[in-house]
């Protein structure tokens, strides 16, 4: 149920950004999401279509684009970014990483008419 109240909150801030921009309609939202966010943008899109009817963000399409995670490597202290299937310092090969980042998720952009 965890995606349930996330579409709700990208519905509220979308509607608002929509309402203040003096839009009719939104098109599509872009969402800027984490490797380590742990939401399913599938189950998003799924809720957005029950609780965006009857509002300016009927029929929206949810687009994702994934950030990379940020790491400091704690052997040489670098820092770094890599993806979920390398999860190792691209300097030493160390995997002894601090995770600076990556559970990110947010509301990038909006298209509307
Ligand atoms: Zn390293």
């Amino acid at each position: 149920m965890h995606e349930l109240s996330i579409t709700q909150s990208i519905l509220k801030i979308s509607l608002e950004a929509a309402s203040q921009q003096g839009a009719t309609r939104i098109r599509a939202i872009r969402l800027r999401m984490g490797p380590f966010s742990g939401v399913v943008p599938e189950c998003v899109q799924m809720y957005l279509d029950v609780l965006a009817k009857g509002t300016r963000a009927e029929g929206a399409k949810i687009e994702v684009e994934t950030v990379p995670l940020k790491v400091l490597c704690r052997d040489c202290g670098r820092e770094s970014e890599i993806t979920r299937e390398r999860i190792q310092c691209p300097f030493c090969g160390s995997i002894q990483l601090k995770r600076l980042s990556g559970n990110e998720f947010m509301v990038d952009s909006l298209e509307v008419d």
